[in-house]
């Protein structure tokens, strides 16, 4: 017969399996049972409106089956099952999701201990067996198919008999060599204690045959024994979010967390939560601390698991999570939900509402708790996130801002790291009126800036903005702890003292003819020319005539290049700089060269609030000329 042939990713990863000397193999059981227990959830699903499938959550279970004489084991379950395209897609390809997160991770590094952190599927019984057989019937098709392979020379798919839906996969077990012992995984005692290792919490029975000797007579002195079988269940069925919190371990909860979730490190923060009242449900949330690899694509799938009374519902239900928080992972359990309902209708239940709100605000102190007692997981989880957050804070014009504002971190330009807004508002001294940032550029740009300085030599801090999104922030939020936000390149800083005030007044006077020159020469260019006490070392600096900012201004440009959208530009001048005095003494003397270095100092003003210059060529020129 013609053997079909794994695609090449696929042939990949099954090598891998077939010649794994990882010493965890037993994880195959828990990755077949899990397929197993995701293929009833499907038929159980489709059984709450569809009387056809005639089936109740009690008639589902697992079956494991050992035939010591032929060294097979068998797990069958009576779920979903697949049809024949089914199969060639699904066991021949691996476009799924854990093997493939799988195959991208080993081909980062050859560590292979991370086999066990993953699911790995379906393949991972190629690490116990020599050959592996697959009979499947897909609910409502009367035809039954079987799939072989005894590893990576391809695969067979022939039509076959089955009774009834479901899938059964039979491992034909490897010889024992001296290092590994295959025929272990025959044994009683070790299916069972496997069994309650990984898959104690899956909601399915999961059955085994076991002998058991009985005696013939119990009261018998010297009583005679029989050997019966009996049909036993091998896990509890507790599903670990139905648990007490207690009696969770923080092992239980992180392994659970890679089984289902496939991710490899631990979580940054679990919420486990019990809630009885108007809406009942309880719901185990996880937090990562790294970004899947598609996290800021449209392929990533964000949303909670919906159960309802222990039948899988939904497995990404947006609904539940709000887009600031779709990072999280994780389970809610409610049989609140009415499940005859659309997924249009259910989004706008009362009891959806009730429940995503409360997860929001459980989500917040999470992480809130983290910020403040494991600072290092927090930065982690922010590296991964927190643009997110930014996105989350920025949004729907600011809805979303007193829930978000405490969650995000800025760069200081004092302490040189991350710091919340509280803490910068803990840090600032009595005299500081104002909440400082500057945007564009890196941390290490913006801190050198002049003006950076001069608001350091006074003991202010400064937060270095660094992000495109992070521009919109303080726009969006324009107080906190009712000080509001003053850009140090474009915003009045309003650092001057009474007396320094009262001083610059009275050089204004001075210097009334130099700002009207100034004015003039620049002509359309600018709205004003005005002195400010200020701007420390620098000659000049440029701010927005109210209005629209720069930012605003860069923003619109930057999605339409024509746009005309410009922020009146008000030169700032410094009345005792070297520059606007040199200006003041050429007006009667060399008028034209007076006007040149106006515009220079035009110029300067434009790169240091981070805007282009229009006309770079002839800047250049200029620049040129006046040395
Ligand atoms: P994953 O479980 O990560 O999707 P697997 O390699 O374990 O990857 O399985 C691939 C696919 O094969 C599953 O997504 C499922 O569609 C199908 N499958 C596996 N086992 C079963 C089963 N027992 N019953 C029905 N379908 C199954």
């Amino acid at each position: 017969m013609e053997k079909l042939q794994f695609k090449a990713e696929s042939k990949r990863l099954l090598d891998l399996m077939i010649n794994s000397i990882y010493t965890h193999k037993e994880i195959f059981l828990r990755e077949l049972i899990s397929n197993a227990s995701d293929a009833i959830d499907k038929l159980a699903y489709l059984a709450l409106t569809d009387d056809s499938v005639g089936m109740s959550r009690d008639d589902f279970e697992i079956l494991l089956e050992v035939d010591r004489e032929s060294r097979t084991l068998t797990v069958s379950d009576n779920g979903i099952g697949m049809s024949k395209a089914e199969m060639e897609e699904n066991l021949g390809t691996i476009a799924h999701s854990g093997s493939l997160k799988f195959k991208t991770e080993m081909e980062k590094t050859d560590d292979i201990d991370i086999i066990g952190q993953f699911g790995v599927g379906f393949y991972s019984a190629f690490m116990v067996a020599e050959a592996v057989t697959v009979l499947s019937r897909k609910f409502g098709e009367d035809t039954a198919w079987k799939w072989e392979s005894s590893g990576a020379d391809g695969y067979t798919i022939t039509s076959c008999e089955k009774e009834t839906a479901g899938t059964q996969i039979i491992m034909k077990l490897k010889e024992d060599t001296e290092a590994e012992n295959f025929s272990d995984f025959l044994s009683e005692y070790r299916l069972r204690s496997l069994v309650k290792k990984y898959s104690d919490y899956i909601r399915y029975p999961v059955k085994m045959e076991v002998e058991e000797r009985r005696p013939l007579d119990p009261d018998a002195e010297e009583p005679e024994y029989e050997t019966v079988k009996t049909l036993q269940t091998l896990n509890s069925m507790v599903p670990l979010w139905q648990k007490n919190k207690k009696d969770v371990s923080k092992e239980e909860y992180e392994s659970f967390y890679r089984e289902k979730f496939y991710d490899y490190e631990a979580p940054a923060g679990i919420v486990h939560i019990s809630v009885e009242g108007s809406v009942t449900y309880k719901a185990l949330l996880y937090i990562p601390s790294k970004a899947p690899y598609d996290f800021y694509t449209k392929d990533y799938k964000s949303g909670l698991q919906l159960y309802s009374s222990g039948v899988m519902i939904m497995d990404h239900c947006e609904d539940l999570l709000p887009e600031h928080f779709r990072f999280v992972r994780g389970v809610v359990d409610t049989q609140d939900l009415s499940l005859n309902i659309s997924r249009e209708m259910l989004q706008h239940t009362r009891e959806l509402k009730t429940i995503s709100s409360n997860l929001e605000k459980k989500i917040k102190a999470e992480l809130l708790r983290i910020q403040e007692n494991d600072r290092e997981t927090y930065e982690k989880f922010y590296a991964a996130f927190g643009r997110q957050l930014k996105y989350g804070l920025v949004s729907d014009y600011g809805m979303h801002k007193e829930l978000l504002q405490d969650l995000v971190l800025f760069h200081s330009a004092k302490e040189n790291k991350l710091i919340s807004l509280k803490e910068y508002c803990a840090n600032k001294p009595e005299s500081q009126k104002h909440l400082y940032y500057v945007t564009g550029g890196t941390a290490e740009q913006l801190s050198r800036l002049p003006q950076t300085k001069l608001l350091s030599d006074r003991g202010f801090d400064v937060l270095l903005l660094t992000e495109q999104v992070d521009e919109f922030i303080p726009q969006t939020l324009r107080n906190y702890e009712e000080k509001s936000f003053k850009n140090i390149l474009t915003d009045d800083l309003e650092l001057a003292t009474d007396a320094e005030k009262k001083q610059a007044e009275e050089k204004a006077e001075e210097l009334k003819e130099v700002l009207q020159f100034m004015k003039d020469a620049l002509g359309e260019k600018v709205v004003d020319v005005r002195l400010s006490a200020d701007l420390g070392d620098c000659a000049v600096a440029m701010i927005p005539d109210g209005g629209m900012s720069f930012e605003m201004e860069k923003y619109f440009r930057s999605i339409n290049p024509e746009s005309d959208y410009r922020a009146g530009r008000i030169l700032q001048i410094n009345a005792d700089h070297k520059a606007v005095l040199q200006i003041k003494d050429l007006i009667s003397e060399d008028p034209g060269r007076a006007g040149k270095l106006t515009e220079l100092l035009y110029c300067q003003g434009l790169l240091m609030a981070n805007l282009s210059i229009e006309d770079p060529s002839a800047y250049t020129a200029l620049v040129l000329e006046l040395i």
